[in-house]
C-alpha cells in the first residue's frame, strides 16, 4: 500500500485505490452485461472494457466520508433498473412542481424525508472535486477533462471534509430524469465551460444529471433553483431525459469501434439507442 499525503484530509496516510466515479456505479453499469463489460469511448474510438479509473489519492477515513456522505445515498437511489428509481418515486409524489425552464420543472423537497439533498450535493461535490484535484488518465494513459475549479477547490474540499459549509458562490443542480428508463447504461465524467463571468461543469449518472456553477458572477437565477441554497431545497424534474444523451449517442455512433466490439457495434447501440 502507497503512503503519502491524502488529498483531503492532507495527513500523510496510508492512501487506498480511489476512483474517481464510484466503484458501486462500474457495478451498477456492467449489471447489464453478462460479461461485466462497458463500451468506454475514448478520443475518437470505443471499446468494450473493463477499465475503472482509479489512483492513491485519499486514506481509508476520507473514502468512508466519500462513502457515507452521499454515494452510498445517491447510488443506491438512481436510476437502477425499470420500476426502481427511488428519487424519481418520491418527486413524483410531492405535488405540483413549479415550472421554471422549458424543459425543467422544480420540485420542493424542504421538510420531506423522502429526498436527503444534502447527500445528493455532498456526492456531486466529491465527484467535481476529483476531477479538479487530480489529472485523470485513460487506459491509454490519455489525459481526461480536468475541472478548473481555481480556488473553489480548496473551498470545497473543506466542505467535504466537514470544516466548512457549501460555498457561498456555488450552485448545484440536481435534475432528475421523467423518463421510465432513462440514461439507459451510461454515464460520464465531468465536463466543464466558461459561461461569461463564471463556470458551470456537468457529469451524469443514470437518472440524474448535476451541474456546479462557480464563480462570483453566477446568475441569481441559479441560486433560485440551487439544490442546496434554495430554501426549498429545490430538486429539477427534466421533462426529458439527461442532457448528455444525445451527446453520447451520437459520440458512440461516431467513435470508430476496436477489439471485440468491432463484431457487436450495432447490437450494442441499438442497446444503448433503446430510450423510451
Ligand atoms: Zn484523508
Amino acid at each position: 500500500m502507497v503512503t503519502g499525503k491524502c488529498a483531503l484530509c492532507l495527513f500523510d496516510r496510508p492512501l487506498i485505490q480511489s476512483h474517481y466515479l464510484p466503484a458501486a456505479l462500474y457495478r451498477l453499469v456492467r449489471n447489464r452485461d453478462p460479461e461485466g463489460k462497458i463500451v468506454q469511448t475514448e478520443g475518437s474510438s470505443s471499446a468494450l472494457s473493463t477499465f475503472e479509473f482509479k489512483t492513491p489519492l485519499l486514506c481509508a477515513e476520507c473514502e468512508k466520508r466519500f462513502s457515507k456522505g452521499g454515494e452510498e445515498y445517491t447510488l443506491h437511489n438512481c436510476y437502477r433498473k425499470e420500476g426502481q428509481f427511488a428519487l424519481q418515486t418520491a418527486l413524483q409524489s410531492m405535488g405540483q412542481p413549479v415550472h421554471f425552464s422549458p424543459s425543467v420543472s422544480l420540485y420542493k423537497t424542504a421538510g420531506s424525508a423522502l429526498i436527503q439533498t444534502d447527500k445528493l450535493v455532498y456526492f456531486a461535490a466529491s465527484v467535481f472535486w476529483r476531477s479538479s484535484v487530480y489529472l485523470w488518465r485513460t487506459s491509454r494513459g490519455l489525459f481526461v477533462n480536468r475541472s478548473e475549479l481555481g480556488p473553489y477547490q480548496e473551498n470545497l474540499r473543506r466542505y467535504l471534509l466537514g470544516e466548512s459549509p457549501f460555498p457561498d458562490l456555488a450552485v448545484m443542480l440536481v435534475n432528475v430524469s421523467s423518463r421510465p428508463r432513462p440514461m439507459m447504461n451510461m454515464f460520464t465524467l465531468p465536463v466543464g465551460k466558461r459561461i461569461e463571468r463564471h463556470h458551470m461543469f456537468i457529469f451524469a449518472i443514470p437518472g440524474v444529471d448535476f451541474t456546479l456553477f462557480v464563480g462570483p458572477r453566477i446568475p441569481a437565477s441559479c441560486f433560485l433553483s440551487c439544490t442546496h441554497h434554495s430554501p426549498e431545497k429545490y430538486v429539477g424534474f427534466m421533462d426529458n431525459d439527461s442532457y448528455f444523451v444525445p451527446t453520447l449517442l451520437n459520440r458512440l455512433k461516431d467513435a470508430t469501434p476496436k477489439g471485440k466490439l468491432v463484431k457487436d457495434h450495432e447490437v450494442w447501440l441499438n442497446k444503448m439507442s433503446d430510450l423510451p
